[in-house]
């Protein structure tokens, strides 16, 4: 009781700070309780040249990206990278491999074909073609790291894009700057993918909307409360373009050299670090419903499934095994809903 009371009594002179800058063609946003004398600005700045420090490292849109420097290196040369770009192509390389490939970040040719990358908005016929036949993405066959020294190569020309894991790598990086700064209570997030830390004032967990996989729907279908852990969604609704009058995910389908025609609308992944839930949600999405239910619930994978006609597939509430950590603070109901502040019944 006396405990309570103290949090209370501290948690009454806690003020709510919201701050958001511009990210990885998207926004990063944080939500935290401080006192009223914290210098915000100051955090601010952390967070902005934070998340401008890894755009600069692995965006795909930059030409001078560091990721864009060892895509444009010749074949078989060594190449500087820094160490935030080698960690997270070493964990890529490792989701790769756990995903029996369906994680892969060598789908880079393909992503422009099909009109997702940088440069032209629409596929290009021609280089579809071309790319049809690229070799497939075998570390180390076709990529080295040498981790120790901080540089890579590519051993066959591919091009990589870490566009589906460095938009929660960059998660991670804001959230290590609120850790710095002394905060205890924050929700740090970079255009959905979120991650969070502490309890609010009065006790409760962060509150994170599960929008319904519908395109244009803003319809919920959940609420989930996160604390200590992060959240990543993967969505064949997002980003869709137009081949040959149909829609297409953005994803990639990396066995078939297409983009993905997936049995899913979207997949919610819960891990410790949102890079683990960004890469996670993505190739659970390829994976598609029957193996990646499968996969999720052999590596302990806090993943929760969403088909296509809407019902809901999840290996929830599994607590998850290494190598996705600590089970997260989440609750989802025993049919798979999510449950917190949601109004379905069954929570
Ligand atoms: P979002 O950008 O909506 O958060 P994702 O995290 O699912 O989406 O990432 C999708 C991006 O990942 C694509 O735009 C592409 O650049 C890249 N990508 C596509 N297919 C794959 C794949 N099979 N494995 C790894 N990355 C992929
Ligand atoms: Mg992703």
């Amino acid at each position: 009781m006396l405990k309570m009371s103290t949090e209370s009594r501290n948690a009454s002179a806690l003020r709510r700070h919201a701050l958001n800058g511009p990210a990885m063609g998207s926004r990063w946003s944080a939500v935290f309780f401080a006192a009223d004398d914290f210098d915000a600005a100051a955090l601010a700045r952390s967070f902005q040249s934070a998340v401008d420090r890894i755009e600069q490292q692995m965006s795909s849109w930059r030409a001078d990206s560091d990721l864009a420097h060892l895509n444009a290196a010749p074949i078989g040369a060594w190449v500087s990278i820094p160490h935030e770009l080698v960690t997270v192509l070493a964990v890529a390389l490792k989701i790769g491999r756990l995903s029996e490939g369906a994680f892969d970040i060598g789908v880079g040719d393909l992503v422009r074909a099909f009109g997702f990358g940088s440069g032209a908005r629409t596929p290009d016929a021609g280089l579809i073609a071309r790319v049809a036949g690229r070799p497939s993405f075998e570390p180390p066959k076709t990529l080295q790291l040498d981790i120790a020294s901080r540089r890579a190569r590519r051993l066959a020309l591919l091009q990589l894009d870490l566009s589906g894991i460095a938009k929660g790598f960059g998660v991670d990086e804001l959230a290590r700057e609120a850790q710095r700064s002394g905060l205890t209570s924050w929700l740090v997030g970079i255009d959905g993918e979120m991650r969070a830390e502490g309890l609010k004032p009065g006790g409760r967990p962060w509150a994170v909307a599960h929008e319904k996989p519908i395109p244009g729907s803003r319809e919920i279908l959940g609420v989930l409360d996160l604390s200590g852990a992060a959240v990543a969604t993967s969505g064949a609704y997002r980003h869709v373009a137009e081949v040959e009058g149909r829609r297409v995910s953005h994803t990639i389908d990396p066995r078939r050299g297409r983009p993905l025609e997936s049995d899913l609308a979207a997949v919610t992944v819960l891990a410790e670090t949102c890079t683990a839930a960004d890469a996670w949600a993505t190739a659970l999405m390829v994976a598609g419903a029957e193996r990646g239910l499968e996969l999720a619930s052999r590596l302990g994978l806090a993943a929760l499934l969403v088909r296509s006609d809407g019902s809901v597939l999840s290996t929830l509430p599994t607590p998850p095994r290494r190598p996705v950590g600590p089970a997260p603070r989440a609750r989802v109901s025993s049919r798979g809903t999510l449950c917190g502040r949601s109004p379905r019944r069954g929570c």
